[in-house]
């Protein structure tokens, strides 16, 4: 869907240089109320002018702007009487462009750093004089560009940000959209609302509401095929969808039999005939065939092309009795953008399942991605907004294979239905100890380990469930939650007692990295 033209009204343009924390740009950005989006620095300079965005920022990057092959821009960006704000790399760069000089960094810094900085400035408005702030550079600014001055320094950094009031260009060597940057949010704020003059009056219900319109120009009276897997994304999908075209959206459920507890009925009852939206829904009971085909595969990798595979030879079954469709939609959200490498200028780090495979199968025209510029809790928050159930909208991230990455080893009907127990007594626990919104992700694993136990004077040799439970800062890293003990042991003794099968429970410290968040 092209959400580049100027519905969304005032934007501000992040421009990707690489960095690691480019989303995060967008978001803050996005909390402010003001709509962004982010373009890479290939991106031509006639494209961001028909724009017309109230503001320009230039994100960090791994590269050196001195070095001869670093991702610059045009000189005239800066020239357009348009304010920039540089983050880090983009700082740097508009320093070396606009005849600064950057070089190695005699200390460099990283992590939580004290910075002072210049109060009068209107990026710093409101800010305390000695603030923390997340450094991350091995080059600095050593000498700024004509025309600015020096409104921040560290005990190492002499410039750790400048800015040049005429031309409205503002460079800050940290990073203020990780949150490790105390008042980081506020500088963003200061730079779109007070240096950009942006109103700030995005909202979701603006979105879903233009969103809708888009939809229903795009579409007219086309037809609309949507694989549904119940999770967040591929349900809010089908509810834009549905407000916008009602019964034109097919959405084909695969209940794969490796889905949490109940949850295919969950699915059922809100988009199949007894529910609230107004759309096809099909849903196509494959737990056999999934189960026949993981018999005796114990090779994770091997288990998720078999499941991927699966998926689309039901899904192509489904799509011939439903015949040619006009689009194809998908619940593809940003960050599938930017980890897929479809987006930004960061390295691919996965491709997904659920998308990658689709397109050569079924026979459609054209894609739409009603969510493709939005994070997972806007994607929430839009979620709500068209009334989809919040023990929906606030399901845990759950992955395209499902509990089949979940039982280390041999997936069996017998395991699944360990699993599913003991996950759902867990996730039951969870939520009576009031933690299901505080504690990021959590679920039970099975393990493919049996010991000897005794229940009941008797002895059993039975498996062992692992608990995790982790929360995730900024994307990048998780830990182990901390989940009172009194919790773990009551989840514990729920689940020896009432999963058949189970003698023993772990509970999993391991944080990433160096782990992940799921098993396999
Ligand atoms: N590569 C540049 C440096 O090391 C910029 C780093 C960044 O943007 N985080 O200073």
């Amino acid at each position: 869907m092209d959400m580049k033209s100027g519905l969304f009204g005032e934007r501000v343009i992040v421009i990707d240089f690489g960095g690691q924390y480019n989303q995060l740009v967008a978001r803050r950005v996005r909390e402010c109320n003001v709509y962004c989006e982010i373009y890479s620095y290939k991106t031509d300079i006639g494209q961001i002018k028909e724009m017309a965005p109230k503001g320009i920022i230039l994100t960090g990057g791994p590269n050196s702007c001195y070095e001869e092959n670093a991702p610059t821009y045009a000189k005239e960006l800066f020239e357009l009487g348009i304010p920039v704000l540089g983050l880090c790399y983009g700082a740097q760069l508009m320093m070396h462009i606009l005849g600064g000089r950057v070089e190695k960094a005699p200390v460099k810094e990283y992590g939580k750093t004290e910075v002072s900085v210049d109060s009068d400035s209107p990026l710093f408005a409101d800010v305390s004089a000695k603030t923390i702030c997340w450094m991350s550079h091995n080059d600095y600014i050593s000498q700024t560009a004509p025309g600015f001055q020096v409104i921040a320094h560290t005990a190492d950094c002499p410039v750790a940000a400048a800015q040049h009031t005429d031309k409205n260009l503002y460079a800050i060597q940290f990073h203020p959209e990780v949150l490790h940057t105390m008042e980081g949010t506020k500088m963003i704020y200061n730079f779109v609302r007070g240096v950009c003059g942006c109103a700030g009056t995005w909202r979701m219900d603006s979105f879903v509401e233009e969103t809708v319109n888009r939809i229903r120009e795009r579409v007219g009276g086309g037809k609309v095929l949507l694989a549904l897997s119940g999770g967040v994304d591929s349900s809010v999908a089908a509810g834009l969808l549905s407000r916008a075209i009602g019964n034109q959206l097919t959405c084909v459920f695969v209940d794969h039999g490796l889905l949490r507890k109940n949850e295919g009925d969950e699915v059922e009852a809100v988009f199949g005939t007894n529910g609230d939206f107004d759309l096809n829904f099909i849903r196509v009971n494959a737990q056999e065939r999934y189960y026949a085909k993981l018999a005796g595969v114990t090779d994770p990798e091997a288990k998720r092309k078999i499941i991927g595979e699966e998926f689309i030879r039901v899904f192509e079954e489904e799509a011939k009795k439903i015949g040619a469709v006009d689009f194809l939609a998908q619940g593809t959200i940003y960050p599938d953008v930017v980890e897929s490498g479809l987006g930004g200028e960061s390295a691919v780090i996965k491709s997904h399942h659920n998308v990658g495979g689709l397109p050569d199968f079924v026979d459609f025209k054209e894609i739409i991605e009603p969510l493709r510029d939005l994070f997972k809790d806007e994607v929430r928050k839009a979620g709500l907004e068209l009334g989809i159930p919040e023990n929906l909208v606030f399901r845990q991230p759950f992955p395209g294979p499902g509990l089949g990455i979940r039982i280390i080893g041999e997936v069996t009907a017998e395991k699944v239905r360990i699993v599913q127990d003991a996950d759902a007594i867990y996730r039951e626990e969870i939520a009576k100890a009031g933690l299901d919104r505080s504690v990021g992700q959590y679920f039970a694993a099975l393990t493919n380990m049996r010991s000897v136990g005794v229940m009941g004077d008797e002895r059993t040799y039975d498996y062992a469930v692992a608990l995790r439970a982790v929360n995730t800062v900024d994307f990048m890293t998780a830990e182990a939650a901390e989940i009172p003990f009194a919790v773990l042991q009551t989840v514990m003794s729920r689940i020896i007692n009432e999963v058949r099968g189970v003698n023993r429970v772990f509970y999993d410290l391991t944080s990433k990295p160096p782990g992940t968040i799921e098993f396999e």
